[in-house]
């Protein structure tokens, strides 16, 4: 926590004292020939006191737009006039990161339903461990970025349990369009790190397998905001996104599913605004007969679509989220010619 005077960052293994950056690798396991498994792990000690924040990403090893948040954040950033330390670790899970899939290879355990973790239990478990004592619990807040799974992209929102004020607050400085509210699974990042006292949100932007750009610098914004919001950048104000949504768990917010196998013809990009009633896909046959419509059940923002456009019955094709009147107005106000968020490279 902050004091008068800057404190130093300490871990297992080092400290970073005030005014210094370290550049870490950290063992958080070995591999079968018995090599050390090493998060990168950047730590930016501010000269003057302040609170000490994280920045993770790639705890799904295929979901690579937010490393680059996090390594410009560490690296391109003037950070002479921090207030406080930034904890930046672009990639926790190297094993599926080297392996480009979403999680450790190992047994296909997903890191990130392993916080906090457990020095004696399994790979993922012990993984986590070492992450989440050395590098989330020193913390005073955090923010862990992801991207829509393989197949899917999604426009850029806050996931994070409203409910709890310091996470809200947390939340509403990232400067998102739309928040999610739920307090995330057990094993999350966010749900146990916050459990743990140290309020944390997700990210959610675009694909996997991508760097893309414009999410990227959205997502930027968005750090610059809440660094702001917390004296870390005395410099920089919080921004406000010109409207946004809140969509609690149990709000009208619905993955709209395949009632058809076949091709799908997407008709609206990713962050658009729809109404009720219009189509939104069609599902093809091989021989364009037969197609099914699917039409929007509500008017609302198309939170999520799928990139691979191929279902069967049952399979997600979209998330729409419903917007009230107000809301829908200022997103029409707002919505340039290519709709928001929608991917740069789409
Ligand atoms: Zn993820």
């Amino acid at each position: 926590m902050s004091d008068d005077a800057a404190d130093a960052f300490t871990y297992n293994g080092g400290r970073v004292d005030p005014g210094e950056t370290a550049n870490i690798r950290y063992g958080i396991s070995e591999t079968y020939l018995g090599d050390p498994v090493r998060i990168p792990v950047t730590i930016i000690n501010g000269e003057q006191a302040g609170p000490t924040v994280f920045l993770s990403a790639a705890a799904h090893g295929d979901e690579l737009n937010g490393i680059e948040v996090v390594r410009e954040v560490a690296h391109e950033w003037d950070l002479a006039d921090l207030r406080g330390t930034l904890v930046c670790m672009p990639v926790l899970n190297v094993p599926g990161f080297l392996a480009q899939q979403r999680y450790l290879p190992i047994y296909d355990r997903d890191l990130n339903r392993s916080f906090p973790g457990h020095e004696d239990s399994t790979s993922a478990k012990r993984m986590a461990h070492r992450i989440f004592t050395n590098f989330v619990e020193p913390c005073d807040l955090g923010i862990d970025l992801h991207t829509s799974t393989r197949g899917r992209t999604n426009m850029l929102h806050v996931r994070a349990d409203m409910a709890d004020d310091e996470v809200s607050r947390l939340a509403n400085a990232f400067s998102s369009n739309v928040i999610i509210s739920s307090d995330g699974p057990s094993g999350t990042l966010r749900r146990e790190a916050s459990d743990a006292g140290v309020p944390t949100i997700t990210i959610e932007m675009g694909e996997a397998h991508r760097f893309q750009r414009r999410l990227i610098d959205r997502a930027l914004d968005g750090v610059r905001s809440v660094l702001a919001e917390y004296g870390l950048l005395a410099q920089e104000a919080v921004s406000w996104p010109g409207w946004r949504t809140v969509v609690e768990d149990n709000d009208e917010k619905t993955w709209l599913r395949a009632d058809a196998g076949g091709m799908v013809d997407m008709h609206f990009e990713c962050g658009s605004l729809v109404h009720e009633g219009d189509r939104i896909c069609t599902i093809t046959s091989p021989f364009k007969e037969d197609n099914t419509a699917v039409e929007a059940p509500f008017t609302g923002v198309l939170v999520g679509i799928l990139e691979n456009p191929v279902v069967y019955p049952g399979n997600p094709l979209c998330h729409l989220v419903e917007l009230d009147e107000p809301t829908r107005r200022a997103l029409e106000r707002d919505q340039t010619p290519t709709a928001v968020d929608a991917p740069a490279n789409a």
